[in-house]
Order: C-alpha cells, then structure tokens, then sequence
C-alpha cells in the first residue's frame, strides 16, 4: 500500500492482516488530522490531548488488547504497531494511551475477577473514565518489588491504604487509580482500585518536567484511603502477579521508543533534504548519509526485535527476560537515534516545529522527540534493571535481589 512507512525499510509490516492494515491507515489519518499540527504547542504547555479521548476511544485505541472489548481480532504486532505510531506522532499521547490502556487496564484484565473487569474494561475502553496506575514511590523506582512502603490494612470488609506515589502518568486528573500497596498482614504486594475523588486522597501535578510534558504526571498521597474488599484486585496475589503486567507493557513500551526514534528520523531526514550548506543539500554530504544510515539501521533492528517479542505474546512464549532485552536494546537505539537526528538538524535541532526560520520549511521539530526518549529509558524499567534481568536469564545470578 502507499501509505507504508519508509522507515520500515524490510517491510515487516506486511505481517499484519488486511483488516489490521485498514486500522491502522484510520488510527494514521486521526494522527496527521488531529495530533501532529498540535503535538509540540501541547508540549510546550504541558498538558495532555483529554479533548481527544472521544475518538481515542471510537478508534478502539483504549479497547484492541482486551477480549472483552477489542473491535476486532488483532494481534500483538498489530497494537505493538499502534503504540509505535502513536509515538511517531506524539510520544505523550502514546504515554497518555498506554498508562490508560497498557497499565492500568491490563492490571484488571490480569488481575481482576470477572466481576471487575466486567465492571471496568467496558468503560474504560469507551474513555468513560481516565485510569492511571501507582506502583512508583518517592523512595522506590527500581526496587519497588522490595522496598514499596504503601501499606494495605484490613479491617473487615475494607482495606486502609497509607503511602505516597510519584511519577503518576494522568495521576493528576485520572477518576480511577490502581494503587500497589503491601498487605500488612502476609506483607505481599496487592492491587487495590482507588476511585477518586477519595477522602485522603491527594494528588498534586508534577511541574517542571522537561521529558513526555505532554503527559500529566502526579505525586498521590494516602492518608488512610478506603477500598472495599471489592475492589481489590482478586487475581493478584503478590508481585508476581503483578510482573505479568509489567512483562507485558514493557514490550509495548519498546514499540513506543521504536516510534520516538522513527518521527526523530523522519524530521532529520526532511530536514537534511531541505537544508543547504555550502551550496548542496546538506542530505549530499556524507557524514549525515552515514548518520542517517545509522538511524535507520537502529529503527530497523528495533522493528526486528519488536516484531518478534510481540509474536512470542501470540504464542505464549513470551517470558520477562524476552519483554527486557527488547525495553532495554530499543531504548539504547532509540537515544542514539534521537542524539544523531538532533545533530542532523543543527542549531534547529533544539527547537520546538512549527516557527519558520529562515530558509527551513516549518514543521521540522525534532527537538520533542529528542527530549521525549529521556523518559522512555528510564520508565518501565531503566535500561539497567531491564539488562539486569537479562543478565539473570543468561547467568543464574540476580545482581540486583
Ligand atoms: P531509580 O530506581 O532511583 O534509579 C536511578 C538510577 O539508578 C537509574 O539509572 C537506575 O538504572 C540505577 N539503578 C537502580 N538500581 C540499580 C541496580 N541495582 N543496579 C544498577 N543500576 C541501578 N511509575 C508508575 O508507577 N506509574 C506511572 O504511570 C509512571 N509514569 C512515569 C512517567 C514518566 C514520564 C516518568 C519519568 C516515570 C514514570 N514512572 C511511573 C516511574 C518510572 O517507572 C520510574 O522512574 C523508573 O522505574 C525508575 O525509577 P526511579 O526514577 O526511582 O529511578
């Protein structure tokens, strides 16, 4: 089709079906429409698209993972492809997506018992209610399987949450917030749905950020916040449990560096074909080919790696280890790409798109994506954890437990 990506330079996307092509050229079109035009002035006022989340929903943008509310029969590579394209077009709502749909919604589908995602996932998917996911403490990021402080006490046919959280994706405005916290009692880490507002609940937005400012992040306290027995999660019985969800979303979050590494190229790309030094398109000189190359050669292995970590989730063969090296390896190009992308576009490179500079056609920010992929090492797993447990896999030995 002529809408294939030219990023995607070994063609993988003629692995997904006919019905999952069509999809995609809708969820593109919505992209080019409704989100690149406004993506940078969103960035630069630090606030998520929430006027979107109607078509975000209506394109099933909330609901494909999901058995119970998926509009059609997709594959992992399909949503994978989707949160890459996503991310190409604006990191932050593939953030602002994935909170909502990778993470918080895949705890209730994994975690929930039917009651509970029968109460939640249909809603949630139709973009009824904003969901966030608190596991991250002010204390504890990497070692939150350990260390998480949040407690959870029982008293009858409720639970008493006391804690903090920080670095909350859509914490600040999200009406339902899955909270981790640690029983009391068998001191195993438990999920618990906080519907807000909620007396002792408190969320503050987190300001200042230079990284996915278009997502709203949060620091949430508890002050002994009650849950009903009902809506703790039932199927989780501690952070095992809870390691399915992250296995799962970190593979997602790979697709997203992929995209934050394709719309840096994209920008260099058109950027070096318009620019002219020394009388030529500085695309002729062959310091930037061989950076472009390297561009592509990252986006094309991550797409590789990608693709097959997500074959291995249809196939049941995905283990944790599989979800890290791809978060880790991805992440790792992804910075670099964005590094020699942002080099291509000279003093522009660190400007916002949308001003025209003399003689540069506007648009050409490539500034975002370099900022935005600063985030994305770092959550789900920094690139370290994330090559710690590989290196559990291949050695026997845990360097960080
Ligand atoms: P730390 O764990 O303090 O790590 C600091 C450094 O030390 C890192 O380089 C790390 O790799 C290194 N390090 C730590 N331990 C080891 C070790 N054993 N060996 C080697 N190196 C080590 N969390 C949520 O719960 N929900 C969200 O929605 C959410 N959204 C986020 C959105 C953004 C934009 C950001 C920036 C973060 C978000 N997070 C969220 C939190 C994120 O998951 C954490 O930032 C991440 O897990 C790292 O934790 P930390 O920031 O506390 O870093």
């Amino acid at each position: 089709p002529a809408d294939l990506l030219d990023a995607d330079f070994y063609s993988f996307q003629h692995l997904l079906t006919d019905a999952e092509q069509r999809a995609l050229a809708e969820i593109r079109a919505f992209l080019d429409a409704d989100v690149r035009p406004h993506a940078d002035d969103l960035w630069e006022r630090a606030e998520s698209p929430r006027h979107l989340i109607p078509r975000i929903a209506e394109l099933g943008l909330y609901a494909n993972g999901f058995a119970e509310t998926r509009r059609f029969e997709n594959s992992a590579v399909f949503r994978g492809w989707v949160a890459m394209e996503l991310s190409r077009a604006d990191p932050s709502l593939a953030t602002f997506i994935g909170v909502h749909s990778g993470l918080a919604m895949t705890s209730i589908a994994v975690g929930g018992s039917d009651e509970q995602k029968a109460e939640w996932l249909p809603p949630l998917a139709a973009g009824e209610s904003v969901a966030a996911f608190g596991l991250t403490e002010p204390g504890h990021g990497s070692d939150t399987a350990r260390g998480l402080e949040t407690t959870a006490e029982r008293r009858g046919d409720h639970w008493v949450l006391n804690g903090a959280k920080r670095w909350i994706g859509n914490g600040a405005f999200a009406d339902l917030v899955v909270i981790w916290a640690r029983d009391l009692a068998d001191q195993q880490v438990k999920g618990f749905l906080v519907r807000t507002p909620a007396a002792g609940f408190t969320a503050t937005k987190i300001e200042r950020k230079q990284s996915l400012r278009g997502v709203e992040n949060a620091d949430i306290v508890l002050e002994n916040v009650v849950v009903a027995e009902g809506d703790r999660l039932q199927r989780i019985d501690g952070f095992r449990d809870l390691a399915v969800v992250l296995r799962l979303t970190r593979a997602d979050v790979a697709w997203q560096g992929l995209g934050v590494g394709v719309g840096a190229y994209e920008a260099a790309l058109a950027y070096a074909k318009a620019r002219t030094q020394f009388g030529k398109p500085i695309a002729s000189f062959q310091l930037v080919q061989e950076k472009l190359a390297v561009a592509l050669s990252n986006i094309t292995a991550s797409i590789a790696l990608s693709v097959r970590v997500s074959q291995m989730q249809d196939e049941g063969l995905q283990a944790d280890h599989h979800s890290a090296m791809a978060k880790a390896f991805v992440s790792a190009r992804m910075r670099e790409t964005v590094a020699l992308c942002r080099e291509i576009c000279g003093g522009n490179g660190i400007q916002l798109g949308g001003q025209s500079q003399v003689g540069i056609p506007a648009g050409y920010g490539v500034a975002r994506y370099f900022a935005d992929a600063e985030a994305v090492f770092t959550f789900e797993g920094t690139y370290d954890m994330n090559s710690l447990i590989v290196g559990r896999a291949i050695t026997g030995h845990s360097a960080f437990v």
